[in-house]
């Protein structure tokens, strides 16, 4: 019969991919919890209604990128980003009433309808990070330098710090008109999208990526120079606040951001190194977002990591995070008795916390000692006749050849263990 394949965009993660994945989300959660931030977890698909109220009915995603199912009289998407899900949980569950600044992480993955392409996937993972509550540029400066302490700590270079302010509500009014007035002459040559855009909401043209928009949108009027005086103080304050930080940063007056909720300070963490999707880490303020979503104006701030880009960054860059399968002691027993106690003393290493396996194959002595050199067992141990009554055996550490002869009692576990930390020990 023929085999079925995964969907386009889709990935498998095989045991030799998972151990890095693994790595990466222990180092993520770590860091994120020394800044404050505890994980949320939240539903994988939410009412359709929550996207286009949350992300923006004039974004990309939005107007093309969404999966969305109906079911009976109700209309479900799978999450194209975390944000949206992540406040409507933090709403519901009243975890505004708790102690602010609020500070919520994720790690989830995003479905988004895209052209696939190097970098750019239908199903990708997201590190993400929530804080609301405040509306002070040290918020701002703060989750950026968890982002930016991230890719440093893993050891990341050829990164960027890319900041912008896209004002707010008040002075994004004047300015949506004043784009609106520099765009309406090349109406006809935008694509459909940015047509309807225009009309509805201008700061859009300036994210789409058909070229021709965007070479019309080389010359537009850039937002920073139309920020009224409380959006410019804040970005002042962010700008001085990261040089105290001694964060490195560029203004990239061209930064809008794909989704509608931003206000403000919006940012990215973008790497030449792997293509033209090199948007590692995006985020930014998004003070309206929650009032919009049904509960009390509360400021708040975020970014979304995508893990596969990074990922991505760190194998170029000959950053490894493999952890090797680890098999601290393989026991090779020769008939059936062997084999019994070869067992029960698997069960007793590993509940010391030792990684500890034992033929399952029925496999000749020479087989064994293959499959042990395969998985780079450290320890052998072979058990047969003479070894079963002697009540003991010799412990052959596979690196260096050394034979010790150890006793296959009761403390046979204690004993292993004295060895290994030893050998370790040794190693270090
Ligand atoms: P882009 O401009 O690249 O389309 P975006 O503005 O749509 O990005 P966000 O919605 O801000 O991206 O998502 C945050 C991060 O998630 C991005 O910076 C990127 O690292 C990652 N990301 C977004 N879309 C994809 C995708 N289709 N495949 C893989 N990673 C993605
Ligand atoms: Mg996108």
């Amino acid at each position: 019969m023929e085999q079925l394949k995964r969907p386009n965009g889709t990935a498998d993660l095989l045991p030799s991919d998972t151990g890095r994945w693994q790595k990466l989300e222990g180092f993520l959660r770590e860091t994120a919890g020394r800044f404050g931030f505890q994980e949320i977890r939240i539903p994988t698909f939410e009412q359709t209604e929550l996207f286009s109220r949350g992300v923006g009915e004039t974004t990309d995603v939005v107007q093309k990128e969404m999966y969305t199912v109906s079911a009976g009289n109700s209309s479900y998407t799978l999450r194209p980003e975390g944000t949206a899900g992540t406040i409507r949980a933090i709403l519901q569950n009243g975890l505004l009433n708790e102690a602010l600044p609020l500070r919520v992480y994720y790690i989830l993955s995003c479905f988004r309808h895209e052209r696939v392409q190097k970098g750019r996937l239908r199903e990708f993972h997201q590190f993400g990070v929530e804080m609301a509550g405040s509306s002070s540029a040290a918020a701002d400066a703060e989750v950026i330098s968890l982002a930016g302490q991230i890719l440093g700590q893993l050891g990341v270079r050829n990164t960027e710090l890319h900041i912008n302010s896209i004002g707010c509500p008040v002075c994004r009014k004047h300015y949506q008109q004043v784009l609106r007035d520099f765009f309406l002459p090349h109406r006809e040559q935008l694509c459909e999208t940015c047509q309807e855009r225009l009309e509805k909401n201008p700061l859009r043209l300036l994210d789409c990526k058909v070229e021709g928009c965007k070479e019309i949108g080389k010359d537009a009027p850039l937002i920073i120079d139309y920020l009224c005086e409380d959006c410019g103080s804040h970005f002042e304050k962010l700008k001085s606040t990261l040089d105290r930080l001694g964060i490195a940063f560029t203004v990239d007056p061209r930064i809008v951001r794909g989704l509608d909720y931003y206000t403000k300070t919006v940012f990215e963490f973008v790497t030449t190194d792997i293509g033209a999707q090199g948007t590692v880490c995006g985020g930014g303020r998004y003070d309206g977002l929650i009032e919009q979503l049904g509960g009390n104006p509360t400021p708040a701030l975020g970014f979304g990591m995508g893990l596969e880009r990074l990922l991505m960054t760190l194998e170029t860059q000959g950053i490894t995070l493999d952890e090797p399968r680890r098999c601290d002691l393989y026991f090779a027993p020769m008939g059936e008795a062997a084999g019994e106690l070869a067992m029960e003393l698997t069960a007793a290493l590993r509940k010391e916390g030792i990684a500890a396996q034992t033929d399952v194959m029925g496999r000749s002595l020479r087989a064994q000692m293959k499959y042990a050199d395969k998985i780079g067992a450290r320890f052998t141990l072979v058990i047969g006749d003479n070894e079963l009554e002697q009540k003991c055996a010799d412990l052959k550490n596979m690196l260096s050849g050394e034979k010790i002869t150890i006793q296959l009692d009761d403390s046979f576990a204690e004993r292993f263990s004295a060895i290994e930390i030893a050998d370790r020990l040794a190693k270090e």
